[in-house]
């Protein structure tokens, strides 16, 4: 992954600047992550070898609270795209109005070649060189692409065995008998589940009348798929990293998860099977996916996935961004033009970290929510968010992402103002 993810990433902020009373200094904080830290962890391999792999931890911001955000494995990550991913966590949780800052971390690698063992000293290895950036109050790592439940658990026992002090509000989504919350584990397909169901209110929609198409079939695409499902629409299109498959009648989606789950059992910690095994249907390539002529597109997988080259070829109506910085921003451009209707990432995804909000409450008051309760908190913050953005879009004439940008400035900004900004240090006393 190229520099330019993170230049793309910024290059928002300008536009959303002139609809956020934000002073230029909130802007000027936000080009610059606070700090950056790469390391290498050396993981002893079953076979008796040694590997080292790069890893990343990026704290973007803290203005609001400790910084917050989640640990991805995959070959591709690269500090660039860790200190994006990183500043649009600091957006996020000021959009959502949770009192956290932005972070994000990564490992440089293919966890799909490594054992399940290899995996466990790798994620205790990331906690050994990061534990003295993180921890309860200062920065709080969570899951992301690659990494699970099981995984944070492992990475909170380290940080606890480190500190010598039982720690769980030091990582979100950790399994629910080590900690975790109740909800924990659909919170972001449901965040994006709930914005869908306000922009039915607003579309007069049928929902049986909607077609879906779902890239990424994993943590975030499964559940929103099966949400969606739910609640009467025809999720027409599936796909994971192997490929996409296509029913014009639409999936059972629990089946679906199912058989996905059910091979992820007996394989380990990662599913080997791929929705192309699953059931007969027609299968297309992720890029054929993406130009289907469905109502909803929601890429659920990784960034740039719409880009120069095919925003052209993208049919959908409404596209909604359960991945972080699935649409660059010249292909944003063009979805405007062509009033494709695009929920941004920084609102569309922003349940999961609400969640891990509600999961650190929990663990620093020592008392548990029951589901119910998860459910309605997190349906109290994301539509009204979602409808703050909505209306903001609709008064302005503009995208909602920038909606969403200027919203979540506006936050970022009363909080750097109130630090002192030099509108307060100039000003004649
Ligand atoms: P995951 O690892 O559970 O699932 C990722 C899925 O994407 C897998 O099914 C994988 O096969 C598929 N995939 C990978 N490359 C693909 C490709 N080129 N085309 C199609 N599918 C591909 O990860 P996740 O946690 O569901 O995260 C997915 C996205 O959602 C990421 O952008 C992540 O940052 C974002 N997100 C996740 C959470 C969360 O709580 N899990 C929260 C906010 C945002």
């Amino acid at each position: 992954m190229s520099e330019s993810i993170f230049e793309d990433a910024l290059s928002r902020l300008d536009e959303a600047k002139a609809f956020s009373h934000a002073e230029e200094e909130t802007i000027e904080r936000l080009r610059h992550p606070q700090s950056t830290f790469e390391f290498s962890i050396p993981v002893r391999m079953d076979d008796g070898s040694l590997k080292i792999f790069t890893g990343y931890r990026v704290r973007y911001n803290d203005s609001r609270g400790p910084t917050k955000g989640g640990i991805r494995y995959h070959p591709s990550v690269t500090i660039h795209e860790v200190k994006a991913l990183a500043f649009w966590m600091t957006l996020k949780c000021a959009l959502v109005g949770i009192p956290f800052g932005g972070a994000k971390g990564g490992v440089t690698v293919d966890p799909k070649s490594l054992s399940r063992m290899e995996i466990e000293r790798l994620s205790r290895g990331f906690i050994e060189q990061t534990v003295d950036l993180i921890g309860p109050h200062t920065d709080i790592p969570a899951p992301d692409v690659y990494t699970n439940a099981m995984i944070m658990g492992w990475m909170m026992d380290e940080y606890s065995k480190i500190v010598r002090s039982h720690s769980p509000g030091v990582i979100t989504g950790k399994p629910i008998s080590m900690g975790g919350s109740l909800g924990r584990d659909d919170a972001t397909g449901r965040g994006a589940y709930y914005c869908i169901k306000e922009l039915e209110k607003h579309r007069e929609w049928n929902p049986a009348d909607i077609t879906v198409a779902v890239q990424g079939f994993g943590n975030a695409g499964q559940h929103v798929a099966a949400l969606l499902h739910k609640g009467g629409y025809r999720i027409v299109a599936v796909s994971d990293s192997k490929g996409a498959i296509y029913r014009k009648e639409g999936f059972d989606v629990p089946s679906l998860i199912r058989v996905k789950k059910d091979t992820h059992e007996v394989q380990a910690v990662y599913c080997e099977g791929t929705v192309c095994e699953m059931v007969p249907a027609e299968r297309l390539s992720n890029d054929e996916l993406l130009a289907l002529d469905v109502d909803i597109l929601i890429p659920a997988a990784l960034e740039n996935v719409i880009h120069v080259d095919n925003v052209e070829n993208i049919k959908a109506s409404v596209v909604v961004e359960v991945a972080n910085g699935p649409v660059t921003s010249k292909a944003d451009t063009t979805l405007a033009e062509k009033e494709i209707l695009v929920i941004p990432d920084i609102l569309a995804n922003a349940g999961g970290v609400t969640v891990s909000y509600f999961e650190w409450v929990q663990n620093k008051s020592g008392y548990y929510w029951p589901l119910e309760e998860v459910h309605e908190k997190l349906h109290r913050i994301i539509t009204r968010e979602f409808n703050y953005v909505y209306n903001l879009m609709l008064e302005h004439k503009i995208t909602m992402r920038t909606a969403a940008y200027a919203h979540a400035l506006n936050r970022l900004g009363d909080a750097i103002h109130a630090q002192g900004t030099q509108s307060y240090f100039s000003a004649v006393v």
